[in-house]
Protein backbone atom coordinates (compact mmCIF):
# COMPACT_ATOMS: atom_id res chain seq x y z
CA UNK A 1 0.00 0.00 0.00
CA UNK A 2 1.19 3.55 -0.70
CA UNK A 3 2.05 5.70 1.89
CA UNK A 4 -0.37 8.51 0.87
CA UNK A 5 -3.03 5.53 0.77
CA UNK A 6 -2.22 4.68 4.15
CA UNK A 7 -2.39 8.10 5.58
CA UNK A 8 -5.34 8.82 4.31
CA UNK A 9 -6.69 5.29 5.61
CA UNK A 10 -5.50 5.68 8.99
CA UNK A 11 -6.99 9.55 9.13
CA UNK A 12 -10.22 8.60 7.42
CA UNK A 13 -10.25 6.02 10.45
CA UNK A 14 -9.36 8.48 13.45
CA UNK A 15 -11.47 10.56 12.35
CA UNK A 16 -14.45 7.71 12.19
CA UNK A 17 -13.17 6.76 15.51
CA UNK A 18 -13.43 10.27 17.08
CA UNK A 19 -16.39 11.62 16.17
CA UNK A 20 -18.19 8.62 16.94
CA UNK A 21 -16.74 8.81 20.57
CA UNK A 22 -17.37 12.49 20.69
CA UNK A 23 -21.24 11.67 19.19
CA UNK A 24 -21.58 9.20 22.12
CA UNK A 25 -20.36 11.06 25.18
CA UNK A 26 -22.58 13.98 23.91
CA UNK A 27 -25.74 11.06 23.53
CA UNK A 28 -24.83 10.47 27.03
CA UNK A 29 -24.76 14.16 28.07
CA UNK A 30 -27.76 15.20 26.72
CA UNK A 31 -29.86 12.10 28.01
CA UNK A 32 -28.82 12.68 31.36
CA UNK A 33 -29.67 16.52 31.14
CA UNK A 34 -33.22 15.39 29.70
CA UNK A 35 -33.85 13.13 32.43
CA UNK A 36 -32.74 15.64 35.13
CA UNK A 37 -34.56 18.66 33.41
CA UNK A 38 -37.91 15.89 33.15
CA UNK A 39 -37.09 14.95 36.74
CA UNK A 40 -37.30 18.56 37.77
CA UNK A 41 -40.19 19.18 36.44
CA UNK A 42 -42.03 16.54 37.85
CA UNK A 43 -40.90 17.46 41.30
CA UNK A 44 -42.21 21.82 40.63
CA UNK A 45 -45.61 19.99 39.78
CA UNK A 46 -46.18 17.85 42.33
CA UNK A 47 -45.04 19.84 45.13
CA UNK A 48 -47.04 22.49 44.22
CA UNK A 49 -50.04 20.15 43.54
CA UNK A 50 -49.35 18.81 46.86
CA UNK A 51 -49.27 22.43 48.51
CA UNK A 52 -52.24 23.36 46.87
CA UNK A 53 -54.15 20.60 48.87
CA UNK A 54 -52.79 21.30 52.02
CA UNK A 55 -53.59 24.77 52.10
CA UNK A 56 -57.18 23.39 50.86
CA UNK A 57 -57.18 21.08 53.83
CA UNK A 58 -56.50 24.17 56.16
CA UNK A 59 -59.32 26.37 54.92
CA UNK A 60 -61.72 23.31 55.56
CA UNK A 61 -60.47 23.18 59.04
CA UNK A 62 -61.79 27.00 59.27
CA UNK A 63 -64.59 26.79 57.30
CA UNK A 64 -67.68 28.28 59.66
CA UNK A 65 -70.53 25.81 60.43
CA UNK A 66 -73.45 26.42 58.63
CA UNK A 67 -76.06 24.18 58.07
CA UNK A 68 -75.20 24.29 54.30
CA UNK A 69 -72.57 25.35 51.86
CA UNK A 70 -73.23 26.01 48.58
CA UNK A 71 -70.37 26.21 45.15
CA UNK A 72 -67.55 24.24 45.76
CA UNK A 73 -67.87 23.13 49.22
CA UNK A 74 -69.76 20.33 50.07
CA UNK A 75 -71.20 19.47 53.62
CA UNK A 76 -72.63 16.00 54.43
CA UNK A 77 -73.62 14.37 57.64
CA UNK A 78 -71.80 11.04 58.31
CA UNK A 79 -73.33 7.71 60.20
CA UNK A 80 -69.76 6.71 61.19
CA UNK A 81 -68.63 6.00 64.62
CA UNK A 82 -65.34 7.64 64.48
CA UNK A 83 -64.66 10.78 63.26
CA UNK A 84 -61.22 11.31 61.98
CA UNK A 85 -60.54 14.47 60.42
CA UNK A 86 -57.58 13.16 57.82
CA UNK A 87 -58.00 14.78 54.30
CA UNK A 88 -59.47 12.03 52.16
CA UNK A 89 -61.81 11.99 48.90
CA UNK A 90 -65.10 11.20 48.18
CA UNK A 91 -66.93 10.22 44.98
CA UNK A 92 -70.08 11.57 44.34
CA UNK A 93 -72.55 11.88 41.24
CA UNK A 94 -71.27 15.32 41.01
CA UNK A 95 -67.80 14.15 41.01
CA UNK A 96 -64.68 13.55 43.63
CA UNK A 97 -64.47 15.87 46.25
CA UNK A 98 -61.44 16.26 48.46
CA UNK A 99 -62.10 16.78 52.26
CA UNK A 100 -62.02 15.71 56.13
CA UNK A 101 -64.79 14.31 58.22
CA UNK A 102 -65.04 16.69 60.60
CA UNK A 103 -67.11 16.51 64.05
CA UNK A 104 -69.75 18.86 65.17
CA UNK A 105 -72.42 18.43 68.46
CA UNK A 106 -75.01 17.32 65.43
CA UNK A 107 -72.33 14.37 64.59
CA UNK A 108 -70.06 13.86 62.08
CA UNK A 109 -69.57 15.39 58.85
CA UNK A 110 -67.63 15.18 55.69
CA UNK A 111 -67.06 19.04 54.71
CA UNK A 112 -65.08 18.81 51.34
CA UNK A 113 -64.10 21.06 48.02
CA UNK A 114 -65.04 19.71 44.44
CA UNK A 115 -61.36 18.13 43.04
CA UNK A 116 -62.78 19.72 39.35
CA UNK A 117 -62.02 23.29 41.14
CA UNK A 118 -58.86 22.27 42.71
CA UNK A 119 -57.54 21.02 39.27
CA UNK A 120 -58.93 23.97 37.26
CA UNK A 121 -56.94 26.00 39.71
CA UNK A 122 -54.02 23.98 38.95
CA UNK A 123 -54.08 24.27 35.45
CA UNK A 124 -53.92 27.67 35.41
CA UNK A 125 -50.96 28.00 38.11
CA UNK A 126 -48.67 25.35 36.54
CA UNK A 127 -49.75 25.14 32.73
CA UNK A 128 -50.86 21.30 33.38
CA UNK A 129 -53.75 19.31 31.62
CA UNK A 130 -55.38 17.04 33.75
CA UNK A 131 -57.78 13.76 34.04
CA UNK A 132 -59.55 12.42 36.44
CA UNK A 133 -61.03 8.79 35.88
CA UNK A 134 -61.36 5.50 38.26
CA UNK A 135 -61.49 1.70 37.43
CA UNK A 136 -64.52 0.26 35.76
CA UNK A 137 -64.54 -2.51 37.87
CA UNK A 138 -64.27 -0.83 41.28
CA UNK A 139 -67.31 1.40 40.12
CA UNK A 140 -69.81 -0.56 42.30
CA UNK A 141 -67.97 -0.26 45.63
CA UNK A 142 -67.43 3.41 45.47
CA UNK A 143 -71.02 4.65 44.72
CA UNK A 144 -73.24 5.86 47.11
CA UNK A 145 -75.70 6.55 44.71
CA UNK A 146 -76.71 4.38 42.24
CA UNK A 147 -74.45 3.21 39.58
CA UNK A 148 -76.27 4.01 36.19
CA UNK A 149 -76.77 7.92 37.52
CA UNK A 150 -72.89 7.71 38.13
CA UNK A 151 -72.22 6.33 34.86
CA UNK A 152 -74.82 8.80 32.48
CA UNK A 153 -72.73 10.96 30.61
CA UNK A 154 -69.35 9.55 31.57
CA UNK A 155 -66.62 8.66 29.13
CA UNK A 156 -65.49 4.86 29.24
CA UNK A 157 -62.26 4.40 27.76
CA UNK A 158 -61.08 0.08 28.26
CA UNK A 159 -61.39 -0.42 31.66
CA UNK A 160 -61.23 3.20 32.69
CA UNK A 161 -64.12 5.30 33.45
CA UNK A 162 -63.51 9.03 32.93
CA UNK A 163 -64.97 11.06 35.14
CA UNK A 164 -63.45 14.83 34.57
CA UNK A 165 -60.84 16.66 32.13
CA UNK A 166 -59.40 19.89 31.61
CA UNK A 167 -58.80 19.06 27.73
CA UNK A 168 -60.32 16.67 24.75
CA UNK A 169 -56.39 15.83 23.60
CA UNK A 170 -55.94 13.96 27.29
CA UNK A 171 -57.87 11.44 26.51
CA UNK A 172 -56.02 10.35 23.37
CA UNK A 173 -53.07 9.68 25.71
CA UNK A 174 -52.04 6.75 27.64
CA UNK A 175 -54.30 6.95 30.50
CA UNK A 176 -52.70 3.64 32.40
CA UNK A 177 -49.47 5.52 34.02
CA UNK A 178 -48.06 4.42 37.21
CA UNK A 179 -45.68 6.92 38.72
CA UNK A 180 -44.68 9.32 35.64
CA UNK A 181 -44.59 8.74 31.67
CA UNK A 182 -43.47 10.69 28.76
CA UNK A 183 -45.57 10.66 25.71
CA UNK A 184 -45.60 11.98 21.97
CA UNK A 185 -43.20 12.19 19.40
CA UNK A 186 -39.67 13.28 19.24
CA UNK A 187 -40.41 16.85 19.05
CA UNK A 188 -43.66 17.08 21.28
CA UNK A 189 -43.09 15.70 24.16
CA UNK A 190 -45.75 15.48 27.52
CA UNK A 191 -44.99 14.26 30.93
CA UNK A 192 -47.78 12.07 32.39
CA UNK A 193 -47.61 11.94 35.96
CA UNK A 194 -50.43 9.49 38.43
CA UNK A 195 -51.55 10.64 41.45
CA UNK A 196 -53.61 8.03 43.09
CA UNK A 197 -56.18 9.18 45.72
CA UNK A 198 -58.21 7.38 48.62
CA UNK A 199 -61.21 7.37 50.19
CA UNK A 200 -61.46 7.91 54.21
CA UNK A 201 -61.06 4.14 54.75
CA UNK A 202 -57.87 3.77 52.85
CA UNK A 203 -59.67 2.31 49.52
CA UNK A 204 -58.29 3.37 46.35
CA UNK A 205 -60.63 5.52 44.43
CA UNK A 206 -59.46 6.78 41.51
CA UNK A 207 -56.96 8.47 39.70
CA UNK A 208 -55.46 11.94 38.74
CA UNK A 209 -53.16 12.23 35.57
CA UNK A 210 -51.80 15.62 35.21
CA UNK A 211 -50.16 16.21 32.09
CA UNK A 212 -47.76 18.41 31.35
CA UNK A 213 -45.82 19.60 27.92
CA UNK A 214 -42.42 19.30 28.27
CA UNK A 215 -41.46 19.93 24.78
CA UNK A 216 -39.65 23.18 25.28
CA UNK A 217 -37.39 21.10 27.26
CA UNK A 218 -36.76 18.57 24.76
CA UNK A 219 -35.91 21.26 21.75
CA UNK A 220 -33.73 23.02 24.13
CA UNK A 221 -31.79 19.55 25.19
CA UNK A 222 -31.60 18.70 21.36
CA UNK A 223 -30.11 22.13 20.15
CA UNK A 224 -27.93 21.71 22.60
CA UNK A 225 -26.85 18.20 21.50
CA UNK A 226 -26.87 19.46 17.67
CA UNK A 227 -24.79 22.10 18.91
CA UNK A 228 -22.06 20.05 20.77
CA UNK A 229 -22.00 17.40 17.51
CA UNK A 230 -21.98 19.93 14.72
CA UNK A 231 -19.08 21.58 16.95
CA UNK A 232 -17.33 18.41 17.26
CA UNK A 233 -17.67 17.60 13.39
CA UNK A 234 -16.02 20.84 12.99
CA UNK A 235 -13.39 20.63 14.89
CA UNK A 236 -12.86 16.65 13.55
CA UNK A 237 -13.02 18.09 10.39
CA UNK A 238 -10.06 20.82 11.21
CA UNK A 239 -8.35 19.26 12.99
CA UNK A 240 -8.23 16.05 10.22
CA UNK A 241 -7.09 18.75 7.49
CA UNK A 242 -5.03 20.44 8.85
CA UNK A 243 -3.64 16.38 9.64
CA UNK A 244 -4.01 15.61 5.92
CA UNK A 245 -1.92 18.49 5.19
CA UNK A 246 0.64 18.27 6.54
CA UNK A 247 1.49 14.06 6.55
CA UNK A 248 0.56 14.84 2.63
CA UNK A 249 3.52 17.12 2.59
CA UNK A 250 5.63 14.86 4.23
CA UNK A 251 4.29 11.63 1.98
CA UNK A 252 4.89 13.55 -1.12
CA UNK A 253 8.61 14.85 0.14
CA UNK A 254 9.33 11.20 0.49
CA UNK A 255 7.97 10.18 -2.62
CA UNK A 256 9.95 12.73 -4.16
CA UNK A 257 13.03 10.95 -2.61
CA UNK A 258 11.94 7.76 -3.62
CA UNK A 259 11.60 8.85 -7.16
CA UNK A 260 15.21 10.75 -6.81
CA UNK A 261 16.68 7.63 -5.34
CA UNK A 262 15.31 5.51 -8.44
CA UNK A 263 16.86 8.02 -10.55
CA UNK A 264 20.28 7.78 -8.93
CA UNK A 265 19.05 3.85 -9.45
CA UNK A 266 19.52 4.53 -13.06
CA UNK A 267 22.73 6.34 -13.24
CA UNK A 268 20.38 9.77 -14.46
CA UNK A 269 22.34 11.56 -12.04
CA UNK A 270 20.40 14.76 -13.66
CA UNK A 271 17.74 14.08 -10.58
CA UNK A 272 20.97 15.48 -7.96
CA UNK A 273 20.14 19.20 -9.66
CA UNK A 274 16.53 18.88 -8.75
CA UNK A 275 17.50 18.15 -5.29
CA UNK A 276 19.43 21.12 -4.83
CA UNK A 277 16.63 23.26 -6.42
CA UNK A 278 14.23 22.18 -4.01
CA UNK A 279 15.96 23.37 -0.96
CA UNK A 280 12.65 23.97 1.65
CA UNK A 281 12.75 25.88 5.11
CA UNK A 282 11.95 22.39 6.45
CA UNK A 283 15.15 21.80 9.29
CA UNK A 284 13.86 18.18 10.14
CA UNK A 285 14.96 14.24 9.54
CA UNK A 286 13.32 14.35 5.96
CA UNK A 287 15.77 17.54 5.21
CA UNK A 288 18.49 15.36 6.50
CA UNK A 289 18.01 12.44 4.72
CA UNK A 290 17.59 14.64 1.55
CA UNK A 291 20.97 16.29 2.25
CA UNK A 292 22.76 13.03 2.91
CA UNK A 293 21.07 11.34 -0.55
CA UNK A 294 22.49 14.62 -2.33
CA UNK A 295 25.93 14.09 -0.97
CA UNK A 296 25.75 10.39 -1.85
CA UNK A 297 24.30 11.20 -5.34
CA UNK A 298 27.71 13.91 -5.94
CA UNK A 299 29.87 11.51 -4.69
CA UNK A 300 28.35 8.56 -6.36
CA UNK A 301 28.80 10.88 -9.65
CA UNK A 302 31.71 12.05 -9.67
CA UNK A 303 33.08 8.51 -8.95
CA UNK A 304 30.67 7.33 -11.86
CA UNK A 305 32.35 9.90 -13.75
CA UNK A 306 36.04 8.74 -12.61
CA UNK A 307 35.21 5.35 -13.85
CA UNK A 308 33.85 6.35 -17.36
CA UNK A 309 37.06 7.96 -17.96
CA UNK A 310 39.36 4.80 -16.69
CA UNK A 311 37.04 2.69 -18.96
CA UNK A 312 37.21 4.97 -21.87
CA UNK A 313 41.40 4.97 -21.19
CA UNK A 314 41.08 1.22 -21.22
CA UNK A 315 39.56 0.73 -24.42
CA UNK A 316 41.61 3.42 -26.20
CA UNK A 317 44.29 1.56 -24.39
CA UNK A 318 42.97 -1.97 -25.60
CA UNK A 319 42.47 -0.44 -28.91
CA UNK A 320 45.30 1.66 -29.49
CA UNK A 321 49.56 1.35 -30.01
CA UNK A 322 50.53 2.62 -27.21
CA UNK A 323 54.12 3.37 -29.55
CA UNK A 324 52.28 5.05 -32.30
CA UNK A 325 48.62 5.87 -31.43
CA UNK A 326 47.51 4.46 -34.28
CA UNK A 327 44.55 1.79 -33.70
CA UNK A 328 45.90 -1.97 -33.30
CA UNK A 329 45.21 -4.91 -34.84
CA UNK A 330 42.07 -5.54 -33.06
CA UNK A 331 40.63 -2.61 -33.79
CA UNK A 332 41.45 -3.02 -36.94
CA UNK A 333 40.17 -6.26 -37.88
CA UNK A 334 37.30 -5.37 -35.64
CA UNK A 335 36.31 -2.05 -38.21
CA UNK A 336 37.75 -3.42 -40.98
CA UNK A 337 35.10 -6.01 -41.34
CA UNK A 338 32.32 -3.47 -41.31
CA UNK A 339 33.66 -1.24 -43.80
CA UNK A 340 34.24 -4.70 -46.13
CA UNK A 341 30.45 -4.95 -45.75
CA UNK A 342 29.07 -2.01 -46.14
CA UNK A 343 31.54 -1.53 -49.65
CA UNK A 344 29.82 -4.77 -50.42
CA UNK A 345 26.15 -3.53 -49.79
CA UNK A 346 26.36 -0.04 -51.34
CA UNK A 347 29.46 -1.15 -54.00
CA UNK A 348 31.32 1.11 -53.45
CA UNK A 349 35.23 0.95 -53.69
CA UNK A 350 37.62 0.29 -51.49
CA UNK A 351 41.64 -0.50 -51.46
CA UNK A 352 43.71 -1.86 -48.91
CA UNK A 353 47.73 -1.04 -48.33
CA UNK A 354 50.07 -3.13 -46.43
CA UNK A 355 53.24 -1.47 -45.70
CA UNK A 356 56.46 -2.62 -43.86
CA UNK A 357 59.40 -0.99 -43.23
CA UNK A 358 62.33 -1.97 -44.86
CA UNK A 359 65.47 -3.38 -43.89
CA UNK A 360 64.07 -2.20 -39.86
CA UNK A 361 66.32 -4.80 -38.41
CA UNK A 362 69.14 -2.71 -39.33
CA UNK A 363 68.01 0.05 -38.27
CA UNK A 364 67.71 -1.19 -34.71
CA UNK A 365 70.88 -2.88 -35.28
CA UNK A 366 73.08 0.14 -36.53
CA UNK A 367 71.49 3.16 -33.98
CA UNK A 368 69.88 0.83 -31.65
CA UNK A 369 66.17 -0.14 -30.43
CA UNK A 370 64.96 3.53 -29.46
CA UNK A 371 66.18 4.80 -32.49
CA UNK A 372 63.81 2.03 -34.12
CA UNK A 373 60.85 3.56 -31.87
CA UNK A 374 61.37 6.90 -33.30
CA UNK A 375 61.67 6.11 -36.72
CA UNK A 376 57.78 3.99 -36.22
CA UNK A 377 56.60 6.68 -34.48
CA UNK A 378 57.54 9.46 -37.02
CA UNK A 379 56.61 6.92 -39.50
CA UNK A 380 52.91 7.08 -38.08
CA UNK A 381 52.65 10.50 -37.55
CA UNK A 382 53.32 10.66 -41.26
CA UNK A 383 50.91 8.64 -42.23
CA UNK A 384 48.05 9.98 -39.88
CA UNK A 385 48.71 13.09 -41.71
CA UNK A 386 48.66 11.67 -45.35
CA UNK A 387 45.36 10.02 -45.03
CA UNK A 388 41.46 11.19 -45.32
CA UNK A 389 39.15 10.91 -42.28
CA UNK A 390 37.32 8.31 -43.18
CA UNK A 391 40.57 6.04 -43.52
CA UNK A 392 41.32 3.28 -40.98
CA UNK A 393 44.88 3.42 -40.56
CA UNK A 394 46.84 0.43 -37.90
CA UNK A 395 49.86 -1.27 -36.77
CA UNK A 396 49.40 -4.48 -37.61
CA UNK A 397 52.67 -5.55 -35.32
CA UNK A 398 56.13 -4.83 -35.32
CA UNK A 399 57.03 -2.33 -38.40
CA UNK A 400 54.02 -3.69 -40.03
CA UNK A 401 51.28 -0.99 -41.36
CA UNK A 402 47.45 -1.24 -42.77
CA UNK A 403 45.80 1.39 -44.07
CA UNK A 404 41.84 0.44 -45.77
CA UNK A 405 40.46 3.14 -47.48
CA UNK A 406 36.90 3.25 -48.14
CA UNK A 407 35.47 5.00 -50.88
CA UNK A 408 38.82 4.77 -52.86
CA UNK A 409 39.28 2.65 -56.01
CA UNK A 410 42.89 1.39 -57.37
CA UNK A 411 44.05 4.25 -58.82
CA UNK A 412 43.24 6.80 -56.13
CA UNK A 413 44.91 4.26 -53.76
CA UNK A 414 47.92 4.04 -55.69
CA UNK A 415 48.40 7.76 -55.47
CA UNK A 416 47.85 7.76 -51.82
CA UNK A 417 50.63 5.22 -51.03
CA UNK A 418 53.28 6.29 -53.33
CA UNK A 419 52.62 9.68 -51.54
CA UNK A 420 53.19 8.03 -48.07
CA UNK A 421 56.32 6.16 -49.25
CA UNK A 422 57.64 9.46 -50.50
CA UNK A 423 56.78 11.12 -47.56
CA UNK A 424 58.48 8.34 -45.51
CA UNK A 425 61.83 8.62 -47.65
CA UNK A 426 62.29 12.11 -47.95
CA UNK A 427 61.90 12.90 -43.92
CA UNK A 428 65.01 11.39 -42.25
CA UNK A 429 65.55 11.28 -38.58
CA UNK A 430 68.90 13.11 -36.65
CA UNK A 431 68.79 10.58 -34.15
CA UNK A 432 72.19 11.49 -31.80
CA UNK A 433 73.65 13.68 -34.18
CA UNK A 434 73.30 10.92 -37.35
CA UNK A 435 71.04 10.82 -39.93
CA UNK A 436 68.82 7.83 -40.41
CA UNK A 437 66.48 7.51 -43.63
CA UNK A 438 64.08 4.70 -43.16
CA UNK A 439 61.54 3.64 -46.70
CA UNK A 440 58.73 1.12 -47.19
CA UNK A 441 57.66 -1.20 -49.32
CA UNK A 442 53.72 -1.50 -49.72
CA UNK A 443 51.17 -4.34 -51.27
CA UNK A 444 48.16 -2.81 -52.42
CA UNK A 445 44.66 -4.37 -53.44
CA UNK A 446 41.51 -3.02 -54.50
CA UNK A 447 38.38 -4.69 -52.60
CA UNK A 448 36.07 -6.40 -55.00
CA UNK A 449 32.75 -8.42 -54.33
CA UNK A 450 34.74 -11.88 -54.84
CA UNK A 451 37.04 -11.23 -51.69
CA UNK A 452 34.85 -13.31 -49.16
CA UNK A 453 36.67 -11.03 -46.07
CA UNK A 454 38.97 -9.07 -44.29
CA UNK A 455 41.70 -12.28 -43.88
CA UNK A 456 41.68 -12.94 -47.78
CA UNK A 457 41.58 -8.90 -48.37
CA UNK A 458 45.10 -8.56 -45.84
CA UNK A 459 46.16 -12.42 -47.38
CA UNK A 460 46.33 -10.66 -51.39
CA UNK A 461 48.17 -7.38 -50.08
CA UNK A 462 50.74 -9.32 -47.90
CA UNK A 463 51.57 -11.22 -51.60
CA UNK A 464 51.63 -7.79 -53.54
CA UNK A 465 54.01 -6.38 -50.40
CA UNK A 466 56.04 -9.68 -50.64
CA UNK A 467 56.50 -9.07 -54.79
CA UNK A 468 57.46 -5.40 -53.49
CA UNK A 469 60.61 -6.96 -50.83
CA UNK A 470 61.50 -9.22 -53.67
CA UNK A 471 61.57 -6.53 -56.60
CA UNK A 472 64.10 -4.63 -54.49
CA UNK A 473 62.22 -2.93 -51.68
CA UNK A 474 60.87 0.96 -51.53
CA UNK A 475 58.06 0.34 -54.06
CA UNK A 476 54.18 -0.04 -54.23
CA UNK A 477 52.86 -3.25 -55.77
CA UNK A 478 49.80 -3.94 -56.86
CA UNK A 479 48.18 -7.34 -56.19
CA UNK A 480 47.99 -9.27 -59.50
CA UNK A 481 45.57 -12.26 -59.18
CA UNK A 482 47.37 -15.64 -60.35
CA UNK A 483 45.84 -17.63 -62.98
P1 LIG B 1 62.59 -6.47 -44.63
O1 LIG B 1 63.13 -5.32 -45.40
O2 LIG B 1 62.64 -7.74 -45.36
O3 LIG B 1 61.30 -6.19 -44.03
O4 LIG B 1 63.65 -6.67 -43.45
P2 LIG B 1 63.42 -6.26 -41.97
O5 LIG B 1 64.72 -6.23 -41.27
O6 LIG B 1 62.66 -4.97 -41.91
O7 LIG B 1 62.51 -7.42 -41.44
P3 LIG B 1 62.61 -8.34 -40.20
O8 LIG B 1 61.25 -9.01 -40.06
O9 LIG B 1 63.76 -9.27 -40.44
O10 LIG B 1 62.92 -7.47 -38.97
C1 LIG B 1 61.99 -6.68 -38.33
C2 LIG B 1 62.57 -6.15 -37.07
O11 LIG B 1 61.79 -5.15 -36.50
C3 LIG B 1 62.82 -7.19 -36.06
C4 LIG B 1 62.37 -6.61 -34.75
O12 LIG B 1 63.33 -6.68 -33.72
C5 LIG B 1 62.06 -5.18 -35.12
N1 LIG B 1 60.98 -4.64 -34.34
C6 LIG B 1 59.72 -5.17 -34.26
N2 LIG B 1 58.94 -4.39 -33.49
C7 LIG B 1 59.75 -3.36 -33.04
C8 LIG B 1 59.53 -2.21 -32.22
O13 LIG B 1 58.47 -1.98 -31.70
N3 LIG B 1 60.57 -1.35 -32.02
C9 LIG B 1 61.77 -1.56 -32.58
N4 LIG B 1 62.75 -0.69 -32.38
N5 LIG B 1 62.04 -2.63 -33.35
C10 LIG B 1 61.04 -3.52 -33.60
MG1 LIG C 1 58.43 -7.06 -41.27
MG1 LIG D 1 60.66 -4.86 -42.63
Amino acid sequence: MSIRRRIYLSLLASAFITLLLSFLIIYYISSELLESRVRETYSLIYNNYRQILDREEKNLHLLPREGTLHGIYHQKKLTVDVCKERPHYRVLSTGPYYGINKLYPEGCYFVGVSLEELLKFTTNLMGVDWVVYYERAHIGELMETSVDEFMRGKIVIDSLVVDQFSNQRVLKMPLRVSGYALHGSLLSKYLLMELPFTNWEGLHVGKVVLVKDVSDIYREVYTIFLALALYSLLMVSFLSFVLLRISSRLASRIIFLKDVTAGIEKKEFSVVNLLEKEEGDWKDEVQELKNSIRNMAVSLRSAFMELEKKQKELEELAYHDPLTGLPNRRFFFDHASLLLENARRYGTPMSLLIMDIDSFKKINDTYGHEAGDMVLRNFANLLKKGIRHSDLPARLGGEEFALLMPNTDLHQAKTVAERIRRSLKDSPLVYEGQEIRATLSGGLVAFSGSVKGVDELIRMADEALYTAKNSGRDRIEVYVAKK
